[in-house]
């Protein structure tokens, strides 16, 4: 589904991504981790062209990411993105942010938009917010909102990129679990995240990531009882 192929990038003279090679099939989660600074936002921002890259190659979903001519607008549609900071439209009510991109790219009738996105605003749980603006949410709520809008497109995959680290404690596992029954039920997900628990519960893999490159790839089991790389392992010392 997502496929890395001797992956290079740099930023000006700092290689950011050394020969990252690495694959999420269809429906499998990938928990990306590792310190700050070590290219893990780089990594899943390159899947969705936020961010170049200059050697090498990605598909995802059968599409050359970084092909001549591709349509990136209408591209990045089909890359569910959840970011950390929710960037939702703040002039919009929760119910026009999700159906924004349904009617507009993808020219869905809105009465038909407007039913999806009320069963989506179900799934997350805030049936009750469809009509409330971005600014009268909880940072959790306005992250499923967030979650509920990448969904509407029918991404084939779903990246993450620390979406519970901004939320105050007693509102990460709302959002947790709307990603853990996303993970349930198939969706193929790539997410960035120090929730340890999480990666634990739901993913198929753990990618360690140290100076831009993929120290360690490992089942949970595997990491987090017996990891391979000393960097690895020093990582999750500090984390206990
Ligand atoms: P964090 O856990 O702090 O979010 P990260 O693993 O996501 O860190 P990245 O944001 O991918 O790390 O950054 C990887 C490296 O690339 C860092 O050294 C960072 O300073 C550098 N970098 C990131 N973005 C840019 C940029 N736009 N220009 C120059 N260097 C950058
Ligand atoms: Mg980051």
């Amino acid at each position: 589904m997502i496929i890395f192929t001797d992956v290079n990038k740099w930023y000006g003279s700092y290689h950011a991504l050394v020969n990252v090679n690495a694959q999420v099939k269809r429906g499998e989660v990938v928990v990306v981790c590792g310190p700050s600074g070590s290219g893990k936002s780089t990594l899943i921002r390159t899947v969705n062209r936020l961010e170049d890259i200059q050697k090498g190659q990605i598909a995802f979903d059968g599409q050359d990411v970084n092909a001549a001519g591709l349509d990136l607008n209408k591209f990045r549609t089909r890359v569910g993105f959840v970011f950390q900071q929710f960037n939702l439209f703040p002039h919009l009510s929760v119910l026009e942010n999700i159906i924004l991109s349904p009617t507009r790219v993808n020219g869905l009738k809105r009465a038909l938009a407007k039913d999806k996105a009320l069963t989506l605003l179900e799934r997350v749980g805030l049936s009750a917010k469809a009509d409330a603006y971005p600014g009268q949410l909880s940072g959790g709520q306005q992250q499923r909102v967030a979650i509920a809008r990448a969904l509407a497109m029918d991404p084939p995959a779903m990246l993450f990129d620390e979406p519970t680290s901004a939320l105050d404690p007693e509102m990460v596992g709302e959002v947790l679990n709307v990603m853990k029954s996303l993970a349930r039920e198939g969706m193929t997900m790539m997410c960035v995240t120090h929730e340890m628990g999480f990666a634990r519960e739901v993913a198929d893999q753990v990618w360690f990531m140290d100076a831009g490159v993929i120290l360690e790839r490992a089942t949970p089991e595997k990491f987090f009882t017996q990891p391979e790389h000393p960097r690895a392992q020093r990582f999750l010392s500090d984390l206990r």
